[in-house]
């Protein structure tokens, strides 16, 4: 109760008021406990979370969420791929809903709040509105997507790409974890365990997306805000070179006459890191892993494989040093043959300018210090972007520490985050008279 306490202090004489008329007041020390109760479920000796995606544990905290749930009157349904959704119904049950959530699963070694913040807050704006007796014109959805994480089943973000068509229920099913179990075979066993919750389609319309998460990183808590609007996630692309050369006598063959593939890759990282790595403060350029055949001291290399992680928030810097990647690797190949194959192409997003704003409006309106900022890590969001207008709200985490034991958010942080979030539901919702919706948003 602290958190909400000083949430109210820091705001205007008026705002008590107004705040009680228009934009209902979420129960901090309810959210607090129900996150710590969450934590329970797969909780590990130094404070983390072991819950990774489709587990006895996931399937527990399914049941914690959605016994909260109905006692608020929201709806449980799930889909064809295991998303979780909790929907407070609306005047108009046709118009498409506003969703907001975020992951129930964690790293093998994770933390309380990576994703359960996300659906928590999301949770107590859905149990706050539920209770506020506002008129409300579309249905608000709670959603708890599958298996973001990916560290049981990869890749990750599978219940939102499914969602929004990136990736088929096939191929999805289809994917195995370390002990050859399919995730085929324990979305069955999720859905037997929860008989009575309707299915829902992959892809059904959406009104706006809103995702709450940790930033899982420390500007925020450098920087003294408590809100982050986030502006959009980085870019990403990766690549796996292959260097052909021929393998010789490390005694015998003249250097001149050599095909040494190790040589080649010298010459291209060199021109890499220069070149791609040196191009702005904000590139990310990472050779992370390197294969060298036959790797032996007496053989020259005659063939290495290698990878490259680019990332950077501008497609078009992007596409413009994926290119140079190429160019320079066909430059420095020498006598070498080089393929450089594209494994992966996540273009970087914008989330919805109207919305930024709506959650810049809702932190001033609490006194909570707020600025936009950038992640640089991936989310849901990305994939529920291209279906909605969509927008992230981060809180800060202490020194910036996620998928660790240790990682930890400040109670009085992760309310504010949850006020903004009901603040802005609230509105997308029409339930506060005379604010129009975000240009863009829904109708
Ligand atoms: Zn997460």
């Amino acid at each position: 109760m602290a958190a909400a306490r000083s949430a109210r202090h820091s705001r205007p004489d008026h705002a008590d008021e107004l705040s009680a008329m228009t934009y209902p007041l979420i129960d901090a020390g309810r959210l607090w406990d129900r996150l710590m109760e969450l934590a329970q479920i797969g909780a590990l000796p130094h404070g983390g979370v072991d819950r990774q995606a489709l587990t006895p544990g996931e399937l527990d905290a399914w049941r914690l969420v959605i016994g909260w749930a109905r006692a608020a009157g929201l709806e449980p349904s799930t889909d064809p791929v295991g998303n979780l959704f909790l929907t407070l119904p609306g005047a108009d049950r046709s118009l498409p809903p506003v969703l907001a959530g975020s992951h129930l699963d964690t790293q093998p070694t994770g933390g309380k709040f990576d994703g359960a913040a996300g659906v928590l807050t999301a949770l107590e704006a859905a149990v706050t509105l539920a209770a506020s007796g506002l008129s409300r014109a579309r249905d608000l959805t709670v959603v708890a997507w599958l298996n973001e994480e990916g560290s049981r089943f990869a890749p990750g973000m599978m219940g939102s790409e499914a969602f929004a068509g990136g990736r088929t229920l096939d191929a999805i099913r289809a994917r195995t974890d370390p002990a050859g179990i399919s995730v085929g075979t324990d979305l069955d066993r999720l859905h037997a365990t929860f008989p009575d919750l309707p299915r829902r389609p992959l892809g059904f319309p959406l009104g706006a997306y809103v995702e709450l998460h940790i930033e899982q990183g420390p500007i925020l808590e450098a920087e003294g805000k408590v809100i982050g609007i986030v502006t959009g996630m980085q870019g990403k692309k990766t690549f796996q070179i292959t260097i052909t050369g021929a393998e010789g006598h490390a005694g015998t063959l003249a250097m001149a006459e050599r095909h040494d593939a190790l040589a080649a890759f010298s010459r291209m990282a060199v021109e890499l890191y220069e070149t791609v790595g040196g191009h702005d403060p904000v590139i990310k350029f990472t050779i992370g892993r390197l294969r060298v055949e036959p790797n032996a001291p007496s053989v020259i290399p005659g063939k290495v494989v290698f990878s490259i992680d680019l990332r950077h928030p501008e497609n078009t810097v992007l596409d413009l040093l994926a290119e140079r990647i190429r160019a320079i690797c066909a430059a420095a190949a020498g006598p070498c043959e080089v393929v450089a194959d594209l494994l992966a192409d996540a273009p970087s997003n914008s989330f919805s300018p109207a919305l930024m704003d709506r959650i810049g409006a809702a932190a001033d309106r609490h006194g909570f210090p707020s600025m936009p900022i950038l992640s640089f890590a991936g989310h849901d969001a990305r994939h529920m972007e291209k279906l909605a207008p969509s927008a992230m709200i981060f809180i800060p985490c202490r020194d910036g520490v996620s998928h660790a034991e240790s990682e930890w958010a400040e109670p009085a942080h992760v309310a504010a985050g949850a006020q903004a979030l009901a603040d802005v539901l609230a509105e997308l919702l029409d339930a506060v008279p005379g604010i129009p919706f975000p240009e863009g948003g829904p109708r």
